[in-house]
């Protein structure tokens, strides 16, 4: 048994370590503890797109209908899903159905619209202050659309979205060739969000690593916790492969296998991996000069500096992290429907992640309701590292018995 810890954070994706980083800055003692290697998860190779104006929940009507017309489509559909008996995913696709209402999106605006504002604030400070050299660049996100019909769908949302005070504009086909020397001719419009803001995220992740250990964290990779004892409201014991642990208090931010995890607290965690791939090659002659959406092919386009990325699909239920090389061409290949690439890119690494999808599409941060020492911060789905310093500086807030920055309230493990 090593001895007691002060607070040990399970999971060093996006989410935990942010949770490092804001723990830490409050005075606490980390130790955070991954079963792989930190900062290399589900967080790493994804789009790296900081999105405040991704303010409409997963769940939300005629979210379901689409997904039907996608799988009639299959070598195209951006969504995917395992066909399967397990109880759970049943449940949580009952729970994500049922979920899909105008009143699940009215009640997740604001939540979302805080954390992500808080969020992007934090992700611009921490880039200032710690001398973070990581792609990082607030231009915006600006959707491509190649029809009327998904042009128009585009402008309706982006004019809901602007009523919530997050800055749109609209490019008619002159502006977005302006405003976009790299889209195709055929590309007839766009929709910017110049709120928004891009990054690599493998190297934030690596350098935010290195910043909580330089303020004292003890890191340890290669841990995984396989079990818990609890007694009297509080986790008393965390078991790992490298040995039992104590600690004042615990974060658990294992992602997409935190269900898994808290199985052995009899906690019933409803959250299910949604697959996705990203593609990274080497620069292009014609680089975008902004993070994209490719919009009817739902294919985001994330420019790092000496690297561009191509990120794709949404396949619920699936835990294997194999990236599957049929989507990765397919997901190049909606990318050439839409940008000037050259004829050959370089494949610099193929990658697949999980995210971590609760059947409403907002987030659990928030105690455990029967441990008092146990603090849960998971369920970010498609926003896990937009939402993570947000998610750091609340989670810390609520740990040190302060009033959080944004009310949890609507993200608690107890309204499923
Ligand atoms: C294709 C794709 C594109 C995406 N694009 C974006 C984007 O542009 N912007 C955005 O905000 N989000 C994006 N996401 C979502 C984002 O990557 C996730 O939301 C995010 O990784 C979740 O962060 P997390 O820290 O909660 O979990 P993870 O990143 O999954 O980290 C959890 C960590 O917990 C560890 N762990 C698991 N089990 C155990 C255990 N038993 N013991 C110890 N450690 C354990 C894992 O090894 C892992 O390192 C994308 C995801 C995908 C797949």
């Amino acid at each position: 048994m090593k001895s007691k810890h002060d607070v040990l954070i399970i999971g060093g994706g996006p989410v935990g370590l942010s949770c490092a980083y804001y723990l830490l800055k409050s005075g606490r003692r980390v130790t955070l503890l991954d079963a792989n290697e930190i900062g290399r998860g589900s967080g790493s190779g994804n789009a790296g797109h900081i999105v405040p104006s991704h303010i409409i929940p997963l769940a939300a009507p005629g979210v379901v209908t689409s997904a039907l017309k996608w799988m009639l489509d299959p070598a195209h559909s951006p969504f995917g899903m395992k066909v399967s008996l397990d109880p759970n995913y049943l449940s949580w696709l009952l729970k994500f159905v049922l979920a899909c209402s105008e009143a699940n999106v009215l009640r997740s605006i604001k939540p979302l619209n805080d954390l992500g504002q808080l969020s992007a604030k934090n992700f611009a400070q921490i880039v200032a202050e710690d001398k973070f050299d990581c792609a990082y660049q607030e231009k915006g996100l600006l959707f491509l659309y190649k029809t009327e019909k998904a042009f128009h769908d585009g402008q309706h949302e982006g004019e809901f979205i602007q009523k919530h005070g997050i800055p749109v504009s609209v490019y008619d086909k002159a502006k977005i060739h302006a405003v976009e020397p790299a889209a195709l001719d055929d590309v007839i419009g766009g929709v910017h969000f110049t709120g928004d803001a891009h990054l690599n995220p493998a190297v934030f992740l690596s350098l935010l690593k290195e910043r909580v250990k330089s303020m004292g964290a003890e890191l340890m990779n290669g841990t995984q916790v396989i079990g818990f004892n609890s007694a009297n409201g509080k986790v008393t014991k965390i078991k790992t492969t490298a040995g039992d642990f104590e600690a004042e208090q615990i974060v658990l931010a294992a992602g997409a296998l935190t269900p898994s995890i808290a199985e052995d607290l009899k906690l019933n965690i409803p959250i299910q991996p949604a697959r996705g791939y990203s593609t990274t090659m080497s620069a292009t002659k014609t680089m975008p000069s902004h993070a994209l959406i490719l919009g009817e092919r739902r294919v985001a386009v994330s420019p790092m500096g000496e690297v561009l990325r191509f990120t794709g699909r949404l396949e619920v239920g699936n835990y294997s992290m194999e990236p599957n090389p049929v989507w990765i061409q397919r997901i190049e290949n909606s990318a050439r429907e839409y940008l000037r690439l050259d004829e050959k890119l370089d494949v610099k690494e193929t990658w697949a992640g999980l995210r971590p999808t609760t059947p409403d599409g907002m987030p659990i941060i928030g105690k455990s309701p029967q441990h008092s020492n146990l603090i849960f911060a998971t369920g970010h789905a498609m926003l896990g590292l937009s939402l993570g310093p947000g998610t750091g500086q609340v989670v810390a807030e609520l740990l040190n018995g302060q009033e959080p920055a944004v009310s949890l309230s609507p993200m608690r493990l107890d309204r499923f």
